[in-house]
């Protein structure tokens, strides 16, 4: 059985004994394959916190991955979730109606980019509107081939796994694949996988498109789509280079393939916009969300123009999709990322996060690039040759969950910061301090 706690905890205090007797018992049953970096255990949470079990409380700046949008147990949400328990907990939403599933689909269709109109399937994961999406996108299209890319990770499920290309060990062992993917270097200037320089590369991540896969791999006629996270998440939150999604978009249309947003991570408000790939004026064909969109409840969505979900009655569907528990919380966080003005909230914050991590790389040179938008935000760590950096990253986590920080890392060096949308400045000074104190310990 393998080891859950594998960080030091400095002092012993955590896990205490009302968590580690919790850690022995999932230890003992639960499935090999969880990860768990450090031993947190979670009893209760509000807002921005998280407490366990012997009373340890935590800042939470990981939002269960991206996923706390309105911060925890927010009494709105909480209120939205009571009054449909007491209502109805499931009712298939493929097979018949209610109001919390047409209700959400309607504000979704209508908070996509673009005048299109647009229809929504609801999903319970993630992995669940990625693989949908490969099947609308065939469908729709009637051509067989999908275009990903590296460092990409869209999910656990085949569909979802054929096109992720983030870490070897989530793929070792599970061939074969869904055939027919092809996955391309993803526009990682700070790496980039050419070598090139953003100044004069004319965006040969693009050119590589045209220039090597249609000539040389397939014809852009046999293409369904083009899978792409607008910034990438688990592979390093990593922000393409302005003009890239548009240029994508071009050559996407031109060929008539579709373009498909994975917003699962980077939606919801999270960058300052519903949808990151708003920041570059890209309208695509379908995006895919989860996560975030109801504050903790699982529920996932598929929103694609109207005009490519055409799909024949009974195609494609699905038992707990669209639970209306999870659609109220869903409609629940949608209002108050609106009341709360939760999205200028995530600009004013992502950009005081941002100056306080520059004035720390300034003291810290193993802080080698900082980038986000909005509170999507990502620190790689380097050797002083540049290298990554794995170890300080994970050094950094470690001592940072003993200090009451909860972070979590990405790609091969990078730690995310992706808060609930609620953070206030009191939480970011905490965590600025922390990473300095970190960093200093680390003499990184
Ligand atoms: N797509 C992206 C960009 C993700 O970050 C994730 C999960 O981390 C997924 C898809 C899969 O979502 P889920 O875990 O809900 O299946």
């Amino acid at each position: 059985m393998a080891e859950v706690a594998k960080v030091e905890v400095q002092g012993g205090r955590i896990p205490g004994p009302k968590a580690k007797a919790i850690i022995d018992l999932d230890n003992e049953y639960t499935s090999t394959s969880y990860m768990r970096d450090y031993p947190l255990v979670v009893d209760h949470a509000e807002g921005c916190y998280i407490w366990d079990p012997d009373g340890n409380r935590f800042l939470d700046f990981n939002a269960g991955i991206a996923v706390i949008t309105t911060g925890h147990c927010h009494p709105k949400v909480v209120e939205a979730i009571k009054n449909q328990a007491e209502k109805f907990h499931h009712y298939c939403s493929t097979d018949f109606y209610y109001e919390p599933m047409a209700l959400l689909a309607e504000k979704l269709a209508k908070s996509a980019p673009g005048d299109s109109k647009k229809r929504v399937f609801l999903t319970n994961s993630g992995a669940e509107a990625i693989d949908g999406s490969i099947k609308l996108s065939r469908y729709s299209t009637k051509r067989s081939k999908i275009i990903s890319f590296l460092g990409a990770f869209h999910g656990r499920t085949y569909g979802a796994m054929s096109l992720t290309n983030s870490k070897p060990v989530q793929k070792k062992g599970f061939g074969p694949f869904v055939p027919d993917i092809l996955s391309i270097p993803y526009p990682y200037c700070y790496r980039c996988s050419y070598k090139l320089r953003p100044e004069d590369c004319d965006l040969y991540c693009i050119r590589y498109l045209e220039e090597v896969v249609f000539d040389r791999m397939c014809y852009p006629d046999e293409v369904a789509a083009v899978f792409i996270e607008p910034i990438m998440g688990e592979g390093g939150y990593v922000i393409p280079p302005d003009g890239f999604h548009q240029r994508l978009r071009k050559l996407t249309a031109d060929n008539g393939i579709l373009f498909v947003a994975d917003e699962v991570q980077s939606g919801m408000g999270r960058t300052g916009k519903m949808w990151a790939i708003e920041h570059w004026g890209v309208e695509p064909d379908v995006i895919c969300c989860a996560k975030g969109l109801a504050s903790g409840m699982p529920i996932g969505a598929i929103i694609s123009k109207a005009d490519v979900m055409t799909w024949a009655r009974g195609s494609h569907g699905t038992t707990f999709g669209g639970n209306p528990v999870a659609c109220a919380a869903a409609l629940a966080t949608l209002d108050l990322i609106r009341e709360e003005r939760l999205m200028e909230r995530a600009t004013a914050m992502g950009a005081r996060l941002m100056d306080g991590l520059k004035a720390l790389q300034k003291k810290h040179p193993s802080i080698g690039d900082i980038r986000g938008i909005g509170l999507m935000v990502g620190v790689e760590f380097v050797k002083p040759d540049g290298r990554p950096a794995a170890d300080i990253r994970n050094e950094v986590l470690g001592r940072a969950f003993s200090k009451g920080v909860i972070l979590l890392g990405c790609g091969a060096s990078v730690i995310r910061l992706a808060p609930p949308l609620v953070v206030g400045e009191p939480e970011i000074e905490m965590l600025l301090r922390v990473l300095d104190e970190c960093l200093d310990e680390i003499g990184g």
